[in-house]
């Protein structure tokens, strides 16, 4: 199964994708992982998007794909994935399609896990409280920055997947147990 979550940041993609990742063995792409690794590891690459995530933008889609089209090639995506903070534009979603079709692989679902921004904000806020305030990026100009990325790019690709008859959507204000399960009552387990 493959499958793509989407959502505003702190809408709940990585809890929900490293659940599906435990229940059906799917393994959980999130590029901002892979991102912030890549950081960590003080790469060139890190060196590179270090400022980019420091200041809520996006990293090219250029760099974004060729990552993905490389992971995808894994022995342990063979089973199935969750793309949990990719495609993030529509040129990155076109980019995927086509990288599916050369694979002859198809989408099953994109899950969009709908939240209000007004809660997004104090859940942002937590988890950075959470993680020891950690992530670079969870001041609040940079979670409001972040948002409006999100709603200037990301958001453009929920009526690309609508078209295409991928879309479903679930409520993210209902607690996390409630949320996996309209998840699970999508991918009819
Ligand atoms: P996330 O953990 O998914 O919120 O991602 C953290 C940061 O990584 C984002 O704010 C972007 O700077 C960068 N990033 C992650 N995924 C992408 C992507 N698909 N395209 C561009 N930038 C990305």
């Amino acid at each position: 199964m493959r499958l793509i979550l989407l959502g505003a940041p702190g809408a709940g993609k990585g809890t929900q994708a490293k659940r599906l990742e435990q229940t059906h063995g799917l393994k959980q792409l999130s590029t901002g992982d892979m991102l912030r690794a890549e950081i960590k590891s003080g790469s060139d690459l890190g060196q590179q998007v270090e400022t980019i995530l420091a200041e809520g933008n996006l990293v090219s889609d250029d760099i974004m794909v060729e990552m993905i089209a490389h992971r995808i090639e894994k022995p342990d995506c063979k089973k199935g994935f969750i793309l949990d903070g990719f495609p993030r534009t529509v040129a990155q979603a076109q980019a995927l399609d086509i990288m599916l079709k050369d694979h002859k692989l198809d989408l099953d679902a994109v899950i969009e896990i709908k939240v209000d921004e007004k809660a997004l904000y104090e859940r942002i806020a937590q988890r950075s409280v959470d993680e020891g305030g950690t992530r670079a990026d969870a001041d609040i100009e940079t979670v409001k920055h972040r948002m409006k990325v999100y709603n200037d790019l990301t958001a453009p690709i929920i009526p690309y997947y609508a078209a295409a008859g991928l879309l479903q959507t679930v409520d993210g204000m209902r607690p996390i147990d409630e949320v996996a399960m309209q998840i699970d009552a999508i991918l009819d387990v």
